[in-house]
């Protein structure tokens, strides 16, 4: 392909949210870069733009994680729908409460709407192809696409951004999968949750377990529930009578996450000022290139001073170098460190986010950890960070999501009203001993024990590359173009998203944008980052290269 002037042929494999950012940066670039492109998109679902995630067939019940004051992800200059408020209010001519999370399925409607914006603005220059990538092999200069029996060539770049694609069932999903089949026992995925509500029809007064307690087992309990016809009200659940007779969720502590903070003003009192924010920028960009207790060191002496002075604008008791201990235990082991009872954990969530109990230090902590998730990007993403470094970090991040990513208070207020209906039993819920049985599974922990005839999964895959059992990726993984950048963390890219191999060397024109880059970016798993500042400088890569 010639240089200079001429045109890039580019191939992304995949149209959701994270492609769908990258292409928005892209245009937004072209016009400023005198950059020329043609892009095929290859995406084989039916929701172009929204992903599986966002899906705008997706039960109505699987919500947002973020209040609809709080959505962040920018459109750019060409885009006709707005922010997502302004086109909801045009679209149902309702303004949105502004504390509400939204369907998901709702931002996914939004994301076409931009996709459509983005296609008009691009003039012909950008082709969705509705089918699915098996392979990418390097052809020449360049790249060469196939999809089942078709070759597409050639391209001077690809884009990754597969999300995260399917993996191989690690050892206790493969043995219920096969016991599932031998047994009366049902397995089921969580997702897509309208799958799951047609399954439910069949679950009436059964024992139902949940291996899982995190995000997506509020989106189960509502479509359990709700989506049987049952419905909340400030009284508590008033079941339909079709729901299931007992559902038994469990993960490793048993601790679901602690609920985001109610309403604006509870919000604010975790804001941090501007002078804060900068200083803890610094620091990030400052301990993502030193080693493990350096960065550990910088990013506390950022975060104590703030989090001190949050807990005692909020008359929180926090004894003289507390706050300091508690990170020192959280770094050392992340997210590990609450002793609740399940009930008891559930319990002071709301209180916290209610706002009738004073903040913990771990709450005021991940509160303020949330509203730094951009810095901590702009920090991490673009630094050469080193693998023990990257490994701490993605630690640290993934243990405060119990906290910072946490669930509206009405799931919070649910899981309760079904605790005191009955329908849901959390004495199990901290890491049982799961025994197989004819009709399903026996659970048992401290005593208690439940038989289930159903089991849903609710544990989204670890990025682990290893564990990859589709193409494209799994053949460039076992070809060693995709390597793990440390162990427990995915495939080493540059700050603009071009593959390192093995060997730390650029794999020419292959970039990987997303989950799968899990280390060499942190806090990916989030709408904010998908249309952040790695798309930026993905098509600024674009461009410059096409320029060279
Ligand atoms: C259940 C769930 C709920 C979530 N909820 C939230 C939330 O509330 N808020 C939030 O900020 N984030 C949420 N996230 C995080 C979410 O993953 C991201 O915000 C976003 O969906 C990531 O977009 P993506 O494009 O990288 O991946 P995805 O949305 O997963 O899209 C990947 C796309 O790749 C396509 N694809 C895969 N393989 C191929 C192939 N071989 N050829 C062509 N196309 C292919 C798929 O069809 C799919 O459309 C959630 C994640 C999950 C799993």
């Amino acid at each position: 392909m010639r240089a200079g002037a001429g045109l890039a042929r580019i191939a992304i494999v995949a149209l959701g949210p994270r492609s769908l950012g990258a292409l928005e940066a892209l245009v937004t670039h072209l016009a400023d870069s005198g950059c020329r492109v043609s892009v095929d998109v290859f995406e084989p679902s039916d929701a172009p733009g929204a992903g599986p995630n966002f899906h705008p067939d997706e039960s109505p019940l699987c919500l947002l994680n973020i209040p609809c004051r709080d959505i962040a992800i920018r459109p750019p200059v060409f885009s006709r729908c707005g922010n997502f408020v302004e086109w909801f209010a045009k679209r149902t001519g309702e303004q949105a409460d502004p504390d509400s999370f939204p369907p998901r399925a709702d931002l996914g409607r939004y994301l076409q709407a931009r996709l459509d914006d983005l296609l008009d603005a691009a003039q012909g220059a950008i082709t969705v192809i509705r089918e699915q990538v098996t392979r990418i092999e390097r052809s020449g200069a360049g790249w060469r696409v196939r999809t089942g029996g078709t070759l597409h060539a050639p391209y001077d770049e690809v884009l990754l951004t597969p999300g995260q694609p399917r993996v191989t069932p690690d050892a206790q999903l493969a043995e219920w999968h096969t016991h599932a089949n031998s047994s009366q026992g049902q397995l089921a995925p969580a997702y897509p949750a309208r799958q799951l509500a047609d399954c439910a029809l069949g679950w009436t007064g059964r024992s139902v377990a949940i291996r899982g307690l995190g995000l997506s087992t509020f989106d189960v309990l509502r479509v359990l529930t709700c989506g049987l016809g049952g419905r909340f009200d400030a009284q508590g659940y008033h079941p339909s009578g079709r729901e299931p007779a007992c559902i038994h969720p469990f993960s490793l502590n048993g601790h679901p996450p602690f609920p985001k903070p109610a309403t604006k003003a509870l919000d604010a009192r975790f804001d941090l000022h501007r002078s804060e924010v900068d200083r803890f920028s610094q620091a990030l960009a400052q301990a993502a290139v030193v080693d493990p207790d350096s960065a550990a060191a910088v990013i506390n002496a950022a975060l104590i001073p703030v989090v001190a002075r949050i807990l005692s604008a909020c008359g929180a008791a926090v004894p003289e170098g507390a706050v300091d201990e508690w990170l020192q235990t959280e770094w050392t082991n992340p997210g590990s460190q609450e002793n609740y009872s399940p009930p008891e954990a559930l319990r002071i969530g709301i209180a916290l986010a209610d706002g009738s109990y004073v903040p913990t230090i771990g709450y005021a902590m991940g509160q303020v950890w949330r509203k730094v998730q951009d810095a901590l990007r702009a920090g991490y993403n673009p630094a050469d960070a080193p693998a023990a470094t990257a490994q701490a970090m993605v630690g640290f991040d993934e243990g405060l999501k119990r906290y910072s990513y946490g669930p509206p208070l009405s799931a919070a207020r649910e899981l309760m009203a079904l605790i005191d209906a009955g329908i849901v039993v959390l004495n199990l819920a901290a890491d049982p001993d799961v025994i197989l049985t004819d009709s399903g599974w026996t659970l048992e922990a401290s005593g208690h024990t439940a038989r289930v005839s159903v089991m849903i999964d609710a544990v989204l895959p670890s990025p682990d590359l290893s564990a990859i059992d589709k193409p494209p990726v799994s053949p460039l993984v076992e070809d060693g173009v995709l390597a793990p950048f440390a162990q427990g963390l995915a495939a080493r890219t540059a700050p603009d998203g071009q593959v390192l191999d093995e060997e730390g060397r650029v794999v020419p024109r292959l970039c990987l944008l997303g989950r799968l880059a899990l280390g060499s970016v942190i806090a990916v798993d989030s709408l904010h980052d998908c249309f952040g500042k790695s798309s930026d400088r993905w098509a600024k890569g674009v461009c410059a290269r096409q320029n060279l």
